[in-house]
């Protein structure tokens, strides 16, 4: 069985994100959807809510799981017993520090591919951090989130 992790914080999950992992799906027999603890970055959604919003936008897809994982994303590729790690590509900024990651994965796990798929056109300036900004001033994120996510940012931000 052909393995792929798609790791990622998904603070929160995008259409963006939703596009690459519907992809992926089409191309390997089992995709783990990972979300990853950073203790540098500073999420409005915890592991846990994360974890649930991804499960709840993608029950549609049988050979899609989701799970999280702490430390290096080699390390759980390993465990998983996956052949690649998938990566979304957005703008050319995306390309050094992705290229540099893979390179530095390689390097570590020489059997761990790193796989990239470019973004679909319409969703390719769509980042979880602009997401936030817009609902943090009440605007419209119909086009850019599932209503579920769009709903959970409402109600966090009413907590902030
Ligand atoms: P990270 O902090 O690991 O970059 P993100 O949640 O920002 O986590 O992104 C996870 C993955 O999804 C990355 O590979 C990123 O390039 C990809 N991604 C994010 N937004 C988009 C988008 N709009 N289109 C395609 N891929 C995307």
């Amino acid at each position: 069985m052909r393995t792929a992790i798609c790791p990622g914080s998904f603070d929160p999950v995008t259409y963006g994100h939703l596009d690459i992992f519907g992809r992926v799906s089409l191309l390997f027999d089992h995709v783990i959807v990972a979300v990853s603890r950073n203790p540098i970055k500073n999420p409005l959604f915890s592991i846990e809510e994360r974890v649930e919003l991804l499960k709840s936008v993608l029950t549609n897809y049988p050979n899609i799981e989701v799970s999280s994982f702490e430390g290096l994303t080699v390390n759980y590729a390993i465990k998983c017993k996956a052949i690649a790690i998938v990566r979304g590509l957005r703008v050319i900024s995306d390309f050094e520090n992705e290229f540099r990651m893979a390179l530095t994965n390689k390097k570590l796990a020489c059997h761990v591919e790193t796989v990239f798929l470019m973004t679909k056109a319409e969703y390719s300036f769509i980042n979880s951090s602009t997401v936030k900004e817009i609902a943090s001033f009440g605007g419209s994120l119909r086009s850019l989130v599932p209503p579920i996510v769009e709903e959970k940012l409402r109600e966090k931000m009413k907590t902030k």
